[in-house]
């Protein structure tokens, strides 16, 4: 049975579905107004160095990367402007089956760029700032797995240095600058990563919280209102089901074994239909709610319950009787669904008025 998640220690970078879900979302945000950001960086650059003549050319590689530009320039402008208009779209609605790939597209678009520009500024004698700026956004922007921008991060500056080296030669202070730049990116990147690791296991836990029932563990009302219309268009079983005179047990014999009556009922019930078909919606009253069962077998599984609880023993008592309503259907929307519901709870009354421990129902 799914209990609430024990407190993990954060030393391992274990990436589940919810540390995914915040990072794609995050990106989603972020990666909206960086890339507005660096679409006018490749805009205002395309125009300050398409106009630019004063250039060297004294080595083939210059030469090269000054005639092809505007393949820096495009990709730049085409990535950013890709992942602004993906960003607004995701944003809506609530999709996020291609940030994985806008991010890789828009982060590496955004180093070779750097790495581009600032090869022909260290020609002509500046300081390579594009390399520093677009990492910075990247990097800084967008939150990614650290094994990968470490990578990304070494793979690029160390290009930059050695084709610098190969150009022109490289000053200690440079070099020293390119790898304190290179290491501080790495921290940022880190604990970026590691900060949405620790927000992803927060929300899990908060999810698990208030989906799971911390008595019995059986899933709540707040899990059954999200899955609720996964029982749309299909042949659904559901029954409510209620400990008889359960109130005695905790009059008699106290809270604590009133507990444990409960535990083993619905140990029992998850038993018979499974973890995933159980929901706590009451005191002692819970729902089951089976998609594609035959009705000949739910009834039988629901006898099985009833039977089953009826001989069991909790700490010497014995005697324990349930009371069983259900409804077996098909359904067409969610207003069905909701019919359904209130006809397995007025089944359940119809159980408790006609003398308890027994199972009523209706084929609809
Ligand atoms: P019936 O046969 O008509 O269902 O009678 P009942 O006594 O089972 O029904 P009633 O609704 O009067 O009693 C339910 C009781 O369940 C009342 C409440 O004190 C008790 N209860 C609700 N939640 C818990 C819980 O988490 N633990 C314990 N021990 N008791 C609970
Ligand atoms: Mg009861």
């Amino acid at each position: 049975m799914i209990m609430i998640r024990k407190k993990t220690s954060l030393n391992s970078f274990e990436e589940s579905s919810y540390v995914r879900e915040l990072i794609d979302e995050s990106n989603i945000r972020t990666g909206f107004f960086v890339a507005v950001l660096t679409m006018g960086y490749a805009i205002f650059l395309s125009m300050a160095y398409f106009s630019y003549q004063g250039i060297r050319l004294d080595y083939p590689l210059i030469q090269y990367l000054f005639q092809y530009r505007w393949v820096a320039h495009a990709f730049l402008f085409a990535a950013s402007l890709w992942f602004v208009v993906y960003s607004v779209i995701s944003y809506f609605k609530k999709k996020t089956s291609l940030v994985r790939i806008s991010v890789c597209f828009y982060v590496l678009s955004c180093c070779y760029f750097g790495l581009h520009t600032s090869l022909l500024e260290y020609q002509m004698g500046q300081q390579p700032i594009t390399l520093f700026l677009m990492q910075t956004i990247a990097f800084c922007g967008i939150c990614m797995h650290p094994a990968h921008s470490f990578l990304l991060l070494f793979v690029i500056n160390s290009c930059f240095y050695f084709l610098a080296v190969i150009i022109s030669g490289i000053s200690f202070l440079l070099a020293t600058k390119i790898f304190l730049f290179t290491l501080a990116l790495c921290v940022i990147s880190l604990v970026r990563y590691w900060d949405a690791v620790a927000a992803g296991r927060d929300r899990e836990n908060l999810y698990k919280m208030s989906a799971y029932d911390a008595l019995t563990g059986a899933q709540s009302r707040y899990a059954l209102r999200n899955h609720f219309n996964q029982g749309i268009g299909c042949k659904v079983g559901m029954a409510t089901l209620d400990i008889d005179i359960f109130k005695q047990y905790n009059d008699q014999y106290g809270h604590e074994f009133g507990d444990k009556v409960l535990k083993t009922f619905c140990n029992i019930v998850t038993d018979y239909f499974g973890k995933d078909a159980v929901y706590r919606i009451g005191g002692d009253e819970f729902l089951v709610v089976q998609r594609d069962m035959d009705a000949q077998a739910f009834i039988h599984v629901c006898e099985n319950v009833n039977k089953k609880f009826a001989e069991t023993r909790i700490d010497d008592v014995q005697g324990f009787a349930c009371s069983i309503g259900y409804v077996i259907g098909k359904t067409k929307s969610a207003e069905d669904l909701r019919n359904f519901f209130r006809l397995s709870d007025k089944k359940l009354y119809e159980a408790k008025e006609t003398g308890r421990n027994r199972i009523c129902g209706i084929e609809v």
